[in-house]
């Protein structure tokens, strides 16, 4: 039978997993219940009773439930990164939509890059003092890759925003090459616009919420609703790649799980 101590260790090794439970990213946590549900009956009976299993199904679980744990990202945070996190999250903290979306990237992926970082660090020292604050389109859209994207539009009356999402690649000015933008697509000859400096942060902070299949489903639903692929702009000519808004050379960036899931998505991104 599993031994006083196995019944500590396992109890202790649970409540570590709950107190975790809210910090831990939903698809994280979907593995996590996975990995617990293999042993969940055998580990109700043990914290229940120590007498109820075997020390080696005891073992059993342990090893499962550290599996467990050790899905859980382990973000090392330095001091100052920890305090400037406390400061941001503050409820009464007056967050300009840089910090907004500095929080909203933290909130879904446990971490920021250096840059995100060096802002966030910054904002911090001077108590948000939002000018200091560089206005970095690249840190606010980390994670979204160059391409043409739909939207719902932000008036919220159903309608589509179609935008464009480049990296300069610095050849006329090497000092620019990395640089992100975002533009408006109207479609005709000019294709797409320059927004003022307000919208296209805003519109940013929203491109910056998709996950990498939204991602991928604004590009598709962006192919389908304009005939140019959302990947690399060209001209959609053979039905398939309407229908599926890329290109033939594009699709194949897309594996086959992740163009049905993107399909099955589009319904619910336009909302019908
Ligand atoms: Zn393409």
């Amino acid at each position: 039978m599993a031994s006083p101590k196995q019944q500590t260790y396992i109890k202790a090794l649970v409540e570590d997993l709950k107190a975790e439970e809210p910090n831990i990213p939903n698809a994280v946590l979907t593995k996590i219940e996975q990995v617990v549900a293999a042993v969940h009956p055998d580990l109700v009976a043990v914290i229940a009773n120590a007498d109820a299993i075997t020390s080696r199904r005891a073992s059993a679980i342990i090893e499962q439930l550290l599996v467990a744990k050790g899905l859980i990202p382990q973000a090392t945070l330095t001091e100052a990164q920890e305090k400037a996190l406390e400061w941001v999250k503050a409820p009464e903290q007056h967050r300009d939509g840089f910090l907004q979306s500095l929080l909203a990237t933290w909130e879904r992926k446990k971490e920021l890059t250096e840059k995100q970082w060096a802002c966030l660090l910054r904002a911090h020292a001077t108590n948000g003092a939002v000018k200091s604050v560089p206005l970095d389109m690249a840190a606010l859209l980390n994670g979204i890759p160059d391409g043409w994207y739909a939207i719902e539009s932000r008036t919220g009356n159903n309608d589509l925003d179609f935008f464009l999402v480049t990296t300069n690649a610095g050849r006329m000015n090497p000092a620019n090459k990395g640089k992100r933008w975002v533009k408006r697509f109207v479609g005709g000859d000019a294709k797409t616009i320059d927004m003022r400096t307000s919208e296209r942060i805003a519109v940013a902070q929203e491109l910056a919420l998709l996950s990498p299949e939204e991602c991928q489903a604004a590009q598709l639903l962006f192919g389908q609703e304009v005939g140019s692929c959302g990947r690399c702009g060209k001209s959609l000519t053979d039905e398939t790649s309407r229908n599926t808004g890329f290109g033939p050379e594009c699709r194949k960036h897309l594996s086959a799980d992740v163009l049905a899931t993107v399909l099955a998505q589009t319904t619910e991104l336009v909302g019908v």
